[in-house]
């Protein structure tokens, strides 16, 4: 790509041609070629512009530059290179954070450090969001940049990087106040805002690994996402551990728990299943969690895909949480209380350990499709509530679907699963992912049929393990299981 130089302007003038189609065509080169691009040198490499050249080449030796052909081949080269330019400027191609946080119990306060490990690309720019952070300095590879950091968000200035290397961007931090960790006395846990206390994308079609190296009170135990790698002491009262995932998820997925709790466990296959209560007795969390293997062979069945880490925590806190983290789940007392007194009050502990494939596992690409997490996950509590306990327990929970999406038939509001506005509510909002969702799912059943059905959620489980997904993924799933179209009910209810 020598004839390449920036400012990324090439001429190419066909030889050896009568003049006035060479002057034709060279003009529409030039205008084809004048690709002024604040940092072409990068693009330089890039396939599509290699392909575009030799596409040129190819036409004027070949003389067919007027036909059909070549036209198609131009459109789709610059399709490409729009795509490619869009995605260039809207996010750091990131595959690694790397973070570093001490707790402090006595000031219910955090301190430390993300290192975002990402591969060179043309921005100039890296934007973050923020909320309860006070930022330190910053990092690039070792060397101090500027930035600029508000309430809401950190901006930060990247110089030119060498073409296709790996970077470390390093934020450091501290906090007293971060709305991203719910504290108590005997406890800390992250809730669902993870750029509260590390530095990332919250776009969840962005998947990337997840190391956390986390100081710790000695008496106090601890849970991450991802696997425990190692252990060592700092001082005394310290103890630094790190935690590891080496498959990619999203950000909102990431979380740890740090606290004195009561400590249950068992193992299903070479999976440690772990129980933990700040308020239970050893007593109650094996009774609690007595049907835990049971809804996991549920699920690998209905699935396809075995449950494959090396722990799976649930952890029970005073507040009214109910949250699937990647390889843990934290439950609120007053949900999972009942099935004391009632086994059928399963509902949490099945709702979030379905959300290890269906949310976690496979996420939804954008919010906009995020029916496919919480709709799926509805709908397999009841599946689940329908093998345990009967098709009344089943009816049940679709009952209960249908007075809740009422409510949004009742505000006017009956949107379709993929609805991309605002809404007027949380509870109108969940009225269609969830519910909508749930119920559109008892209906694909009904008009598939239960092998068809069942292989489609296999296939789409299958196929898409550790991606982000559109609802268009599970549709070509259900399509291919069922052998026909369904785009008259997936336009009815989901576009
Ligand atoms: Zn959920």
């Amino acid at each position: 790509m020598k004839t390449l130089e920036a400012p990324c302007e090439v001429s190419l003038v066909p030889k050896q041609r009568d003049r006035n189609s060479a002057e034709s065509e060279s003009l529409i080169l030039r205008t084809i070629f004048r690709i002024h691009y604040f940092r072409c040198a990068e693009l330089r490499e890039t396939w599509f512009l290699r392909e575009l050249v030799q596409c040129v080449i190819d036409a004027l030796v070949m003389r067919f530059f007027r036909s059909f052909k070549f036209k198609v081949a131009i459109s789709t080269l610059f399709s490409a290179l729009l795509v490619d330019l869009a995605i260039a400027n809207s996010s750091l191609d990131i595959k690694k954070y790397q973070v570093r946080l001490e707790v402090n119990f006595v000031n219910k306060s955090i301190a430390g450090s993300t290192t975002i490990k990402f591969n060179s690309s043309n921005k100039n720019a890296a934007e973050f969001p923020l909320s309860g952070l006070l930022i330190e300095s910053v990092f690039l590879n070792g060397k101090s940049v500027l930035f600029e950091a508000t309430a809401k968000n950190i901006k930060i200035e990247l110089p030119k990087l060498k073409r296709a290397s790996l970077n470390d961007l390093t934020i450091n931090y501290r906090s007293t106040s971060t709305p991203g960790l719910v504290w108590s006395e005997k406890y800390v846990y992250t809730n669902f805002e993870p750029c509260t206390w590390m530095i990332c994308s919250p776009d969840p079609a962005l998947r990337a690994q997840f190391e956390l190296e986390l100081k710790v009170p000695n008496e106090m135990k601890s849970v991450a996402s991802g696997t425990l790698k190692s252990t060592s002491a700092v001082g005394n009262k310290i103890r630094k551990e790190t935690w590891f995932e080496p498959s990619k998820f999203s950000s909102y997925l990431y979380g740890f728990a740090v606290g004195l709790f009561t400590i249950e466990s068992e193992s299903v296959r070479s999976t440690t299943l772990e129980y933990l209560s700040a308020t239970d007795t050893s007593n109650e969390l094996k009774r609690k969690f007595s049907d835990t293997k049971r809804v996991i062979s549920f699920f690998e069945t209905k699935s396809g895909v075995p449950l494959t880490f090396k722990k799976y925590t649930q952890i029970i806190v005073n507040e009214d949480e109910a949250q699937e983290k990647h390889a843990f789940s934290i439950l609120g007392k007053r949900f999972i209380d009942p099935i004391l007194q009632d086994p059928t009050e399963d509902w949490i502990i099945v709702h979030e350990l379905a959300h290890q494939w269906w949310g976690n596992m496979i996420t939804c690409k954008s919010w906009d499709h995020f029916w496919l997490n919480e709709g799926i996950v509805v709908f397999m509590t009841a599946a689940y509530k329908q093998n345990r306990w009967g098709q009344a327990a089943y009816d049940r929970e679709m009952e209960l679907a249908l007075q809740r999406y009422q409510r949004a038939i009742d505000a006017k509001f009956d949107v379709p699963l993929t609805y991309a506005g605002d809404y007027p509510s949380l509870g109108i909002k969940r009225a269609i992912t969830y519910s909508k969702g749930a119920l559109f799912l008892d209906t694909l059943r009904k008009e598939v049929g239960e092998k068809a059905f069942w292989g489609g959620v296999k296939k789409y489980t299958q196929e898409n393990k550790f991606k982000s997904v559109v609802s268009q993924d599970f549709q070509k799933a259900m399509e291919i299981a069922a052998g026909k179209s369904l785009s008259e009910i997936f336009r009815k209810w989901v576009y």
